[in-house]
């Protein structure tokens, strides 16, 4: 299988260490299966989008070597947004509000299956999420949900990598995919990266890549620490623990697999990563 994937981060602060992980196993599963790897800048929130943070999101693909193939803005594709609903307008599955706003005419949500932990079956909330949700604001701009899921469809993605905090909007997508008339991507959702037991915000100073850079982190032996948070090699031995670009790109998908189980931020893990890298770099 030749994988379509995508990172998608919205322009709205730091990048998160989540995202740098969601985007290496992404560009994993895209270079292993001689796919492609694209950046998808989610920045239809214009309250919240700050130009400055889409340079940060390529400086830090930069910095980590993950170059996309294709680089898109949401904010540029609205044309797509507005056929797609024109498309559920004329077949009478939504409706335009009073205040020009779009919204399903009912729907569900659907069931679809994670690749790392199974079936997924909607429960009555995840109906009711689904249920006349909005597909285009009053201001025109699509809501995440849809524009998410119109892209995928429009650029070819067949496989999503994303942390387990979109589980639950899966179903809301799952709903929208049936409705298009689309086959759905297949999904892996991971464990997310913990602090004290809760999801890192983006406003932990540890969350943000950019601050590892800034402290001369070694940008493979971050992409090595990211690898073992959330993925492991089938075998686990001595021979596993450093694990290169492109030995990673081998292992990956055959040899190995993601988790759904959150782990926790170790910074004495990844510190030992990058005494490892500087020194075999300064050794070579
Ligand atoms: N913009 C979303 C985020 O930042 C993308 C999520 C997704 O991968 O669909 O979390």
């Amino acid at each position: 299988m030749t994988y379509t994937t995508r990172v998608a981060p919205s322009p709205t602060g730091d990048f998160h260490i989540g995202t740098a992980r969601t985007a290496y196993f992404n560009w994993l599963a895209a270079r292993a299966s001689g796919g492609r790897f694209i950046l998808r800048i989610d920045d239809t929130d214009l309250a919240r989008n700050n130009h400055a943070s889409i340079y940060v999101i390529h400086d830090c693909l930069d910095w980590l070597g993950l170059a996309p193939d294709a680089v898109y803005r949401q904010s540029h594709r609205r044309d797509i947004y507005d056929a797609a609903a024109a498309k559920l307008l004329d077949a009478g599955l939504a409706v335009r509000a009073d205040n020009g706003a779009v919204l399903m005419k009912g729907g569900a949500a659907a069931p679809w299956h994670d690749l790392i932990s199974g079936d997924q079956l909607p429960s009555a909330k995840a109906h009711d999420l689904a249920r006349d949700q909005v597909l285009i604001k009053a201001d025109g701009m699509p809501v995440y949900h849809f524009a998410s899921v119109v892209d995928d469809i429009d650029l070819g993605v067949n496989l999503v990598i994303r942390g387990m905090d979109h589980l639950t909007n899966t179903f809301r997508h799952a709903g929208l995919y049936t409705a298009l008339g689309a086959a759905m991507p297949d999904f892996a959702h991971v464990g997310l990266i913990t602090m004290d037991g809760k999801k890192m915000s983006k406003r932990d100073a540890a969350a943000s890549l950019l601050g590892y850079r800034d402290d001369g982190v070694d940008p493979d032996g971050m992409l090595n620490y990211l690898l073992r948070v959330g993925w492991g090699p089938r075998q686990d031995d001595k021979s596993m623990k450093i694990i290169d670009r492109d030995r990673a790109v081998s292992l990956f998908l055959d040899h190995g697999k993601m988790r759904a189980s959150p782990a926790a931020m170790d910074l004495p893990k990844l510190a030992s990563f990058d005494r490892k890298y500087k020194h075999m770099k300064r050794s070579a």
